[in-house]
């Protein structure tokens, strides 16, 4: 991460450091709550289905800026809404990513599922779009009028005026060191189309912290940590899509890793639908699973064979694989109809061993059941299209409203192409010299994939021209610090106070077809913090932490540093 001397740090929303005895008898009460609350993995270093350490997480909240928190709920059903035409313009998706699928195999593999789905007609035209916006803050905005908080205060002198004032009067109170003048703009770091997660993590992390807070005798705190909804909104979006399936006997299938360490961010999820909706059931299965025991129906219906499956592997685990899966669907007596498919899993190479689960996922592409997401969202998700996006007069595409075009263009940082074309070229002789300032970005999710920094030229030169069109640029955000306990499995105790960033994630849930959007609405929140230091901050990948917003206003003089 790019931090430096001049790196502004936003106060704290309690005075810092604890006495060494309390700090230590609430991080011990803390890592049970959160263990005992589901704010938990399964160990990666010591595997065990039986058993869950704590995911790691923050002692108590970290600050964001309420204005850029609020503008952020605010717009997610304009991104929604955005992002549910650009999965719906074949020609736009087709455009961008004709070079990218070239020298991508997966991308091609993904392109090529939509190609054929394409051709034969979509079966259902309806998809799930459960998204999730990833931004930091810029704390580089000298300019307020590059921040989004500026959309509507930019118009006219008098508010910019009052803007400036309010700016300067941050440099006093929102900082400890540095020399920022304002509390800093969001910018988009990504938009998730598959898999994305914490909607059972982001409040479970408000949960913790809040338990923290009032343990600490802060309760007169609680206040300003928002509302977080989110694991209820997306699986309510499930539920939605269920309904409009519209058959009582069909399930929800969730799509899983082999291996899911991240567990309780997909059994709670699971467990609200059972306990909220009983009527409703919920399946998980892997892609081999599914390219198992699934068919489709005459009407095209996704169609799971269940307890045969079960049996046979007991059974016939000895048998070959397709032996086993021809005498599964020769003997099904119990096919399971699928309603809505939910992808935990799906958007990595890794995902896909063999050609049988990319059968798996072409059988669900066709199928008649809701998808989430259905393949054309997954590539509007990719980072190729997220950069095509942000270039000038892109937006015009799929917004009308003016005011809205202005209000998305302002999250975007500088994302370039590196095509093998004049600009292409030329995007990549300006990484070469000033890499310090960019990240390069592969069509991947799951975090550990980028390039930061002065890696860049050695990586770049690593490729040929043609490969470098399978990668993007863009330019580095650098969020402000923030100071505080990053409580870890195994980890310190006392904790120490450590630097942070933080990333804030937006939920939205959108529901239609190519020519109506029957629901779309903001889904709730989740903020992954990481040490200053570290590039990137997947908790499950072990490197990031959870937590949560703890609302400051740039004119707040109650803050500590
Ligand atoms: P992935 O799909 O692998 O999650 P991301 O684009 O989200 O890819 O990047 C992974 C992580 O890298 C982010 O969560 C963030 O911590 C960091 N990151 C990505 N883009 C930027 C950027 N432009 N500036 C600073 N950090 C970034
Ligand atoms: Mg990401």
């Amino acid at each position: 991460m790019s931090v430096d001397d001049n790196t502004p740090v936003l106060r704290g929303c309690i005075k810092l450091p604890l006495p060494e005895d309390e700090l230590l008898e609430v991080t011990a009460k803390a890592k049970d709550y959160a263990i005992m609350h589901g704010a938990a993995m399964r160990s990666k270093t010591n595997f065990s289905p039986d058993s869950l350490n704590f995911a790691p997480f923050v002692l108590v909240p970290s600050s964001f800026p309420r204005k850029e928190f609020e503008k952020a709920i605010a717009l997610q059903p304009i991104i929604n809404r955005l992002m549910h035409n650009v999965a719906h313009d074949e020609e736009f998706i087709t455009t961008t990513l004709a070079e990218t699928i070239k020298v991508d195999e997966f991308t091609a593999n993904l392109f090529n599922i939509y190609r054929k789905a394409l051709a034969h007609g979509f079966t259902q035209p309806i998809s799930l779009g459960m998204l999730r916006s990833d931004l930091m803050l810029e704390s580089r905005c000298r300019d307020m009028s590059m921040c989004s908080s500026s959309s509507s205060g930019g118009k006219d002198n008098d508010a910019k005026e009052k803007q400036e004032a309010k700016a300067k009067k941050t440099t006093k109170v929102g900082v400890a060191r540095g020399i920022s003048t304002s509390l800093g703009c969001w910018k988009q770091v990504e938009i998730n189309t598959i898999a994305s997660g914490f909607g059972h993590l982001g409040p479970a992390s408000k949960t913790i912290q809040r338990f923290v807070l009032q343990e600490l005798g802060h309760s007169d705190k609680l206040q300003h940590m928002p509302k977080n909804e989110a694991l209820s909104g997306l699986c309510d979006g499930m539920v939605k899509a269920w309904d409009i399936y519209a058959k009582p006997q069909s399930v929800i299938l969730f799509i899983i890793e082999d291996v899911s360490y991240n567990i309780c961010d997909q059994r709670f999820h699971e467990f609200y639908i059972r306990e909220t909706y009983p009527h409703i059931k919920v399946l998980r299965r892997t892609l081999t699973d599914v390219h198992r025991e699934g068919k489709l129906g005459q009407h095209k219906e996704l169609l799971l064979c269940v307890s045969l499956s079960l049996s046979l592997s007991l059974s016939l685990s000895l048998l070959t694989a397709s032996l086993s899966l021809s005498l599964s669907h020769f003997f099904c007596s119990n096919n399971t109809e699928v309603a809505v498919i939910y992808f935990r899993a799906g958007y990595e190479p890794g995902h896909y061993p063999s050609q049988g689960e990319w059968d798996a996922r072409y059988l669900m592409e066709t199928s008649l059941a809701i998808k989430c997401p259905s393949i054309h969202y997954h590539l509007a998700g990719t980072k190729k299209v997220q950069q095509a996006l942000a270039q000038p007069a892109v937006l015009e595409r799929f917004i009308n409203d003016p005011e809205e075009i202005k209000a998305v263009g302002k999250i975007f940082t500088g994302l370039y192409s590196l095509d093998d074309n004049e600009a292409g070229n030329a995007n990549y002789e300006m990484a070469l010299q000033t890499p310090q300032n960019f990240v390069l970005k592969p069509q991947r999710e799951g975090g550990g994939n980028n390039v930061y920094g002065l890696d860049i030229p050695d990586a770049l030169k690593r490729m040929s021209r043609v490969e470098r069109s399978a990668w993007i640029l863009m330019d580095l955000i650098h969020p402000p610090l923030s100071q505080g306990y990053m409580v870890r499995p195994g980890g310190k105790m006392p904790p120490e106070i450590v630097d942070m960033v933080s990333e804030l994630g937006i939920f939205g849930v959108v529901i239609g077809d190519a020519d109506h959007i029957v629901h779309n609405y903001q889904a709730g929140h989740m903020l992954r913090t990481k040490l200053s230091t570290a590039n990137e901050g997947g908790v499950a990948a072990g490197l990031g932490a959870l937590d949560s917003p703890y609302l400051i206003d740039s004119d707040d003089e109650d803050g500590y540093f």
